[in-house]
């Protein structure tokens, strides 16, 4: 008997429309003044009457799309009842028994993993709206603060089947709809900021060495709430799978469903309530908002669905021959990959104007000057807009600048240590290549016979050190391509200072 971690999860996404759920209060409560941006309806008084927001609801369904999910053709808000002293009115409003999508799923790429599967199809059992409560601050001496800007601040609600084997399939599922929520425009989805929430329900199941089923399909399971960051995820579930391998293994498994904290301090799970003491949500239909007919919108916003992030990757490797990890990296954020085209659009212009250059050589090249690009951007680009705290909304450098640049390295003209200067320097000026590098004479040296002339110059300055090489001592070549380089500022082209030497050394 083997057995089988049993995994799903429902993840809050809040969403970056302009007000709140259901009243006109400002929806975005970061470097706030705490309390200024509230409302009659989002405080909760009496008669305060809500009206949903529109943009939200738009998100929502998008979101549903992109998820393959049905879209309820009529929806309806719920009150779901609890007391804490986030949530004013004493009910939150949800959605219960007819969600704005559901029945979805989506085929996930489980990168870089030997545990897991390569690819899984997730499935979305529902996606729906609901509003965020207020935010409690825990301060000394055991009294508590509460900010209610985030109070009524629209979420989405997606909860999937419990289809994950491994920590890994759920991280890289959150991942995946993180970048899900970029493309669709709606959350930047950052998990620190909480754009982006977790809770994980793990339990475990014996298997036989197929992989069958043999006892029930379902055991009672834990519920981690509290999960803030994708590392966290991982190790939560991780921690909880062996927890509840231990009970089994001896003879003790789970036999009611938990809530469990994940402690960040601690690296552990622990128990909140079981389910007897759970919140009994009392939810009934919110009489102050209407029923829902969404058939039309729906048609409207399936037409209005941009590209996802699966299928940009898979063009980026089949189109522009890429490699997949690269395509992944690029397309982590829709700015990057939007940038990446235009890059790519102005280098396949500029492919149309080579000389010499055959129909059937064309894709292969189209491929390397791709690839040059993602290197440099992927390897130089993003650690120099790091140190200098440069993001993809503020960097200087245009798509067609960078198109420039690629083609100078690609055409020898820059060489890697003067290209890292030179894209020092548009990230900072904005400047395009060429005036840069005739402004501050950059560029590989293209005179041979200058070059030709110092490497002379150095052979004959080193004696002793011609006469090793001369009798075996074949590392000193780079030595010598070494000084050069050095004597030329690093602007000599290194594969023409080596036959040089070549030259020179072995004749
Ligand atoms: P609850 O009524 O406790 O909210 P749901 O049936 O709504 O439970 O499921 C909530 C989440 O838990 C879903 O993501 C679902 O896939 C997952 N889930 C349900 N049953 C199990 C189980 N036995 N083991 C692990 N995850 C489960
Ligand atoms: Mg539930
Ligand atoms: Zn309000």
């Amino acid at each position: 008997m083997r057995l089988e971690p049993v995994i799903g999860l429902e993840i809050h996404i809040q969403l970056k429309t302009a007000s709140k759920m259901f009243c006109d209060c400002k929806a975005h409560e970061e470097a706030m003044t705490p309390n200024t941006h509230v409302c009659p309806v989002c405080m909760g008084h009496p008669g305060a009457l809500p009206v949903p927001n529109e943009a939200a609801l738009h998100d929502g369904i998008l979101m549903g799309l992109a998820l393959g999910c049905t879209i309820a053709s009529q929806t309806k808000f719920d009150r779901k009842h609890y007391f804490y002293p986030d949530l004013p009115k004493a009910y939150q409003i949800s959605q219960f028994d007819l969600p704005l999508a559901s029945r979805g799923s989506l085929n996930l790429e489980i990168p870089g993993t030997a545990v897991s599967r390569e690819q899984m199809t997730v499935g979305i059992t529902r996606v729906h709206m609901e509003e965020d409560a207020g935010k409690l601050f825990h301060g000394e001496g055991g009294r508590s603060f509460v900010d209610f800007n985030r109070g009524g601040v629209p979420l989405i609600e997606i909860v999937t089947e419990p289809d994950f084997r491994t920590p890994q399939e759920a991280k890289a599922f959150l991942q995946e709809l993180r970048t899900i929520a970029r493309f669709l425009g709606i959350s930047d989805a950052d998990m620190e900021k909480g754009h982006l929430r977790c809770d994980a329900n793990v339990s475990l199941r014996p298997v036989d060495e197929q992989g069958d089923i043999t006892g029930k399909r379902f055991y009672p399971k834990t519920e981690i709430k509290n999960i803030n960051s994708f590392r966290f995820v991982e190790r939560a579930i991780a921690f909880e799978i062996e927890r509840q391998t231990a009970l089994w293994e001896a003879g003790n498994p789970p036999t009611e469903e938990t809530t469990r904290g994940w402690n960040e301090v601690k690296q552990t799970t622990e128990e909140q309530r079981s389910k007897e003491a759970a919140n009994d949500y009392r939810y009934f239909p919110e009489p102050d908002i209407p029923l829902f007919d969404l058939k039309e919108l729906a048609h409207e916003l399936a037409t209005k669905l941009p590209e996802l992030p699966a299928r940009r990757r898979a063009r980026f490797v089949e189109e522009f021959g890429l490699k997949k990890e690269d395509a992944r990296a690029l397309c982590e954020d829709v700015a990057w990959a939007n940038y990446m085209e235009a890059v790519f659009a102005e280098l396949a212009t500029w492919l149309q104007d080579v000389e010499d250059l055959s129909e059937d050589q064309v894709p292969t090249e189209r491929r390397k000057l791709s690839n040059l690009t993602a290197n440099w951007i992927l390897n130089r680009l993003k650690g120099l807009m790091a140190d200098s705290s440069v993001d993809i909304r503020t960097l200087k450098i245009t798509p067609e600048n960078f198109a420039e640049f690629v083609t100078l390295i690609a055409t020898r003209k820059v060489n890697q240590a003067t290209g890292v200067k030179l894209l020092t320097e548009m990230m900072e000026t904005g400047a395009d290549p060429s005036h840069i590098m005739e402004e501050k004479q950059m560029g590989t040296m293209e005179d041979v016979n200058v070059l030709a002339e110092i490497v002379g110059r150095i052979v004959e300055g080193h004696p002793d050190e011609v006469l090793r090489y001369q009798q075996g001592k074949k590392e000193l070549l780079a030595f010598f391509i070494g000084l050069v380089m050095k004597e030329t500022e690093g602007s000599a082209d290194a594969a023409a200072v080596r036959n040089l030497l070549l030259v020179k050394l072995e004749t």
